[in-house]
């Protein structure tokens, strides 16, 4: 036996739980299939400019949970740093999340919350049953100018299917607001750490009990040399897809180098469905702290994910929940391994709660043995 435990996955999910069982004084193995750590919150200097680059798409911490704040400021200093999104929607620029200005903007007029609220009040639906999906969801909320100019078209490009074959829960993440706040999140605790993810994490694995093994892939039969393993990687992988494909978006990047500032806001949603892509990032603007003269912007695409393309978001319809059901019922009966993250979990999570989850892993495990 080589190692006490394996965690297959060295993004967030994987590292927490290496780090804090290697705390406790078990031997942890740690293998990733990429060449790097960190999962899809990889982050790497580009070469040409030195400007920190989030591979995987752009990554903004938050959290309302002070126990996670403190947790990853032992492995980083995070800067303050607020999300600010803009919207290219309908020939303008506006700010998202939908805000007060975003609404008087859109409709040309000067109304303050309260009348804000109101006048949106009169344009939504009302629906005399509970809202079934997110179609629904959004025109009950916003009523339909708002919703066709800022939702319809990005989200049909950034799921592939139609807004109305969506969960109404999606759209729940999303505030709304009635003042000037343009903070695209609601969270108590928000920064960047500013050496990027990938550092953040390698120093989470840096204990004498941690081994990290990049470029291998594990499959099932690792559970052999293992007393447990813990995998945050696709579940329907680790089963060989035995109870068919679980659904996923892929994403496409596109990368470019310019002179000077070229949108001057680190994230631009595209909203109209005419325009291929969903975003473009401008990466230096995600380190304001730091000077560059040139800059690194990344389209993004969203398109289906095929057996070669990396799985970025569970697409989590009602075919793949029933699917999803069978491999949780197989989950149950690999008595060693634990199912996290993610992938282990398909189940879009943002990085604080990976990190809580994973905490709680490797805390019951602890007190367990
Ligand atoms: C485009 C995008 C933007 C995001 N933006 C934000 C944001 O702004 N804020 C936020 O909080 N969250 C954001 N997230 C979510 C964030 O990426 C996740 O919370 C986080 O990556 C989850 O960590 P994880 O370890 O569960 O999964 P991952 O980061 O995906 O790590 C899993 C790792 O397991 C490896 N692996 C899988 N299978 C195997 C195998 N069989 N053998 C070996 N290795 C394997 C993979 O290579 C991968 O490195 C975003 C996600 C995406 C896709």
């Amino acid at each position: 036996m080589t190692g006490q435990f394996a965690a297959v996955g060295a993004g967030f999910s994987g590292a927490v739980v290496a780090c804090q069982l290697a705390r406790a004084g078990y031997r942890v193995d740690v293998y990733d299939q990429r060449h790097h750590v960190a999962g899809n919150c990889h982050t790497e200097r580009d070469p040409a400019t030195g400007i920190l680059v989030h591979r995987y798409g752009p990554h903004i911490f938050h959290t309302s949970h002070a126990g996670v704040w403190a947790f990853v400021q032992q492995f980083a200093s995070m800067m303050p740093y607020v999300n600010r999104v803009k919207a290219h929607a309908a020939g303008q620029v506006y700010s998202l999340p939908i805000n007060l200005h975003t609404i008087n903007q859109f409709y040309g007029l000067q109304l303050n919350p309260v009348q804000a609220e109101a006048f949106v009040r009169l344009k939504a639906q009302v629906f005399d049953r509970p809202v079934r999906n997110f179609e629904e969801q959004a025109l009950s909320m916003m009523g339909r100018e708002l919703y066709e100019s800022f939702f319809y078209g990005y989200t049909r490009k950034q799921w592939g299917v139609e807004p109305s074959e969506l969960p109404a829960s999606i759209l729940k993440r999303l505030p709304m607001r009635f003042d000037y706040n343009d903070n695209y999140y609601n969270s108590v605790y928000q920064g960047m750490p500013p050496e990027g993810y990938t550092a953040l994490i390698e120093r989470m694995l840096d204990h004498p009990n941690i081994r990290v093994f990049l470029n291998t892939r594990c499959d099932r039969s690792i559970r052999s040399q293992y007393q447990h393993v813990f995998y945050s990687g696709a579940i329907d992988a680790w089963f060989d897809g035995v109870e068919g494909p679980l659904r996923y978006r892929s994403l496409q990047f596109e990368q470019e180098m310019h002179h000077g500032d070229v949108q001057g806001n680190a994230v631009i949603n595209y909203c109209d469905a005419a325009v291929p892509w969903t975003r473009i990032s401008e990466h230096k603007h995600f380190a304001p702290w730091e000077q560059h003269t040139e800059s690194i912007v990344v389209r993004e695409y969203s398109t289906d994910c095929t057996e070669n393309d990396i799985p970025y978001y569970p697409l989590g319809l009602d075919a793949d929940k029933t699917i999803l059901a069978r491999y949780k019922q197989r989950a149950e009966q690999e008595n060693n391994v634990t199912f996290m993250g993610r992938l282990g979990q398909y189940a879009y999570l943002d990085m604080h709660r990976v990190i809580e989850q994973s905490l709680g892993i490797a805390e019951r495990f602890t007190q367990e043995k």
